[in-house]
Parts: C-alpha cells; sequence; structure tokens
C-alpha cells in the first residue's frame, strides 16, 4: 500500500514541522480514503460515474507521484466490489475498465499534494 517516510536521523533539529513527510502521508492517506469512501457508497446509477471520478482523482496522485498506479488501481477495485453483487449491470470487467480510464485521464493532470497543503 502506501509507504511509510523513511525515518530520518533525530539530529537536525530546526526545521519547522509543517510539510513534514508523515503529514503528507497522512494527508494522502485521507485523501484516498476519502475518494474509497465515495466508491463504496456510490449506489446505483451512479456506480461507473462515481467509480470514474474517483479514479480519475487518483490517477492525478499516481502522476504526482503520490501513489502507484497499480495499488491505485487496487484500491479502487477493492472499494468497487460492491458494484458487481449489486443490483445493477456492473461487470469486474467494466469496474476495471472504468478504473484504467479514469486512471490515464488523471495521468495527464499531474497533481502533487505538498503544493495542495502548501
Ligand atoms: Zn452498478
Amino acid at each position: 500500500m502506501i509507504q511509510a517516510p523513511a525515518a530520518r536521523p533525530s539530529t537536525a533539529v530546526s526545521a519547522p514541522a509543517q510539510n513534514a513527510p508523515a503529514q503528507r502521508s497522512a494527508y494522502l492517506n485521507a485523501v484516498v480514503e476519502g475518494e474509497r469512501t465515495k466508491v463504496a457508497a456510490a449506489q446505483r446509477g451512479r456506480h461507473n460515474k462515481t467509480l470514474f471520478q474517483a479514479a480519475l482523482s487518483l490517477g492525478q496522485l499516481v502522476a504526482g507521484n503520490e501513489l502507484g498506479h497499480a495499488d491505485a488501481a487496487r484500491m479502487l477495485e477493492q472499494s468497487a466490489a460492491h458494484m458487481v453483487t449489486a443490483d445493477c449491470d456492473c461487470t469486474p470487467r467494466q469496474i476495471t475498465a472504468t478504473v484504467q480510464s479514469g486512471l490515464k485521464l488523471g495521468a495527464t493532470r499531474p497533481r502533487r499534494l505538498d503544493r495542495d497543503a502548501a
């Protein structure tokens, strides 16, 4: 999943805490969890659109080197598992295709969280 930031030597004292890797990582987690929650809560009729928007959002983070492509795809597909069993036309194949096309479009608009948070 998401890698924890490498531990830093504790000798340096003067660096201000804002934008520390640990905080950025927590922010990334929050963003990812937010998208997963939206996908998991998507109602019938909004499955494809919600999943695509989430994949687009995570695809931007993949392009910004915040997140791995395979991780993003796996997390989205996990969160979308309920769509396959719901009373609608969603199929695993369609979900995979939606995730991939969302990630692909997101890749054209890279997003870095540290710049967002500043
Ligand atoms: Zn569906």
